[in-house]
């Protein structure tokens, strides 16, 4: 089945239900609602202008958009026509737009205000002026109520989204019926670029096949039904909000509510309050910060049942406030990566605290697992740290226009290469230990950061700690611990770190530098991007 097809299927189910809610920009405005046959008319309304504007299958249409109702609506769109989405990382400035709109060769961007402050007409417009396959600018509503104001179109290639609908007129639904009949399910539908977390974004290539599976299995798992009402405060363009979020819920007759454009913890409470959410979503940092909110406890949030977290590990103190007073009962941790569609493992209703906090679950249904040593290739012992590799329906078919990398990532018996150290036990349990390009070598022994920070984080000045491998002329590599401190607390030199971890840890992970900082480099996805703090270090140590 292809996305269209699916959610043509679902709606014609579930009609009168809700599919789609924005909560309103501002305090005391109104939230926007699409029921599933308006959701869907919608999609066919749009569908048949892009038809009209001449959009041929497999050609790519970007959005650049934060989230909002034509974010979903886009997304329905072109899996209809068969044009692929490429997913642009509503933080781009003009230098990163352009390479991925030249990379991609892109034919159209749909672009929303993502700030005040931003020019995004004048970088979409500069991107057009670079890139001569960008033949249309489209501009989305804005929200004037925030301050951000729609674009005005200056040229033919320019519309607002409203001129794009208006196109659809001289285009019947037989066109749009016998698009849809050419389409197929392993063809290309999504290009979605990685976080950049160790190095430059590479675009995954997506089929139907590939994300409306995933997204539903992980549904299965959540066991979500049509009386589901979905909360979504990550991000749509990352595979978390458009996959894990719209793909699985809307393939349910489930409700989609976006609380804002951006992340602020309590209007994704005030979402869940206000729209019975049973379900809610969230990297950790968010569900610490609603926790943290000083009326936390002033949330009806009595509906919820279950939710998503991913990412990156969730502390244990935090899953069990989750669970307990966010009444989460069954929240979720999943583990997986943009190239696997994205989620490869996951942790079940009835599992363990324990299991919820220190592992990532275990093999999605449909999907195999291995660990194999990086160097030889042979699958190591259960218990044993290697590389985790996933194969199975949701790998990618690689990435964009890089044969090279695709084939350095995808073996050719399908296995996917993920770049993380991780081991499992014998039940199947997966423990993430970080990634490969992380690992220190220090005088020919392996070191895993990780196991270094969660014992420098029991100390009683350390807010935040990431530990890195610097050079070094007599062992290879050395490690460096960089640290922010608790407000408030004294200075630690790298003595003082040294006396702490003497007689707890072996002597060659005691970190011989210590860097201070005030934060650290971060991707839009939240990740810290330790390739940075290691270039920063080299310059800084010579
Ligand atoms: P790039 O590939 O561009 O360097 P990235 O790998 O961060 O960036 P994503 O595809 O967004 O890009 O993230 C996938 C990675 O995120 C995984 O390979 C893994 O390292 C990490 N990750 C995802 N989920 C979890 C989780 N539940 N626990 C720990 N780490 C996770
Ligand atoms: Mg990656």
């Amino acid at each position: 089945e292809t996305i269209g097809a699916n959610f043509e299927r679902i709606a014609a189910r579930f009609p009168l239900r809700d599919a789609l809610i924005e909560a309103a920009a501002a305090p005391g405005g109104d939230a926007r609602r699409w029921s599933y046959q308006k959701l869907n008319d919608d999609v066919d309304h749009l569908a048949r202008a892009l038809l009209a504007m001449g959009v041929i299958k497999g050609e790519r249409i970007g959005i650049w958009s934060p989230n909002c109702a034509e974010w979903t609506i886009l997304q329905y769109a072109t899996a209809k026509i068969g044009a692929v989405l490429v997913n642009v990382n509503p933080a781009y400035r003009s230098h990163e737009l352009e390479f991925v709109v030249k990379q991609n060769g892109m034919r159209m961007l749909v672009a929303a205000p993502t700030d005040k402050f931003s020019d995004y007409v004048g970088m979409a417009r500069e991107a057009a002026r670079n890139c001569p396959d960008l033949r249309e600018i489209v501009f989305l509503p804005g929200a004037p109520e925030l301050g951000l104001i729609t674009g005005v179109p200056e040229a033919n290639h320019e519309l607002t989204y409203g001129q794009l609908l208006t196109r659809a007129d001289g285009v019947g639904p037989s066109a749009l019926r016998d698009r849809m009949a050419e389409l197929d399910p392993h063809d290309a539908i999504n290009l979605q670029y990685t976080s950049g977390t160790t190095g430059f974004p590479k675009g995954a290539t997506l089929t139907h096949h590939n994300i409306l599976n995933n997204g539903h299995s992980i549904g299965r798992l959540l066991n979500y039904t049509e009386h589901d009402r979905v909360v979504i405060p990550v991000p749509f363009y990352h595979c978390f909000g458009m996959v894990i979020g719209n793909l699985n819920a809307l393939s349910f007759g489930a409700a989609t509510i976006i609380p804002g454009r951006g992340f602020s913890a309590s209007a994704a409470l005030e979402a869940v309050q206000d729209f019975g959410g049973t379900s809610l979503y969230g990297v950790p940092t968010m569900f610490i910060a609603e926790l943290a909110l000083e009326d936390f406890t002033s949330y009806d949030l009595s509906t919820l049942r279950t939710g998503v977290m991913a990412g990156s590990l969730c502390p244990m103190e935090v899953m069990r406030r989750v669970i307990d007073e966010m009444h989460m009962v069954d929240v979720a941790i999943c583990y997986g990566m943009t190239e696997t569609s994205p989620v490869s493992t996951m942790t079940r209703a009835g599992d363990t605290l324990e299991q919820r906090t220190s592992t990532v679950g275990r093999t999605m249904p449909h999907l195999e697992s291995r660990i194999i040593d990086p160097g030889s290739g042979e699958v190591v012992e259960r218990g044993v740290i290697g590389e985790l590799c996933t194969r199975g329906y949701s790998v990618m078919q690689g990435y964009w226009g890089q044969p090279d990398k695709t084939a350095e990532a995808i073996d050719a018996e399908g296995w996917m290469r993920t770049g993380d150290l991780a081991r499992m036990d014998e039940d199947g349990y997966v423990v993430i230990e970080g990634r490969i390009k992380d690992m220190v070598i220090r005088g020919g022994e392996n070191i895993y950061p990780r196991e270094i920070e969660e014992f420098l984080f029991s100390h009683p000045s350390i807010q935040d700690v990431q530990v890195i491998g610097v050079p070094d002329e007599k062992y290879g590599e050395e490690l460096m611990a960089c640290i922010i401190l608790k407000p408030g607390a004294p200075s630690l030199t790298a003595e003082d770190l040294a006396d702490y971890c003497r007689g707890k840890l072996a002597h060659y992970k005691i970190p011989r530098y210590i860097d201070v900082r005030e934060s650290f480099p971060m991707t839009v996805s939240g990740k810290v991007r330790k390739v940075d703090m290691r270039q920063e270090a080299v310059s800084r140590l010579h």
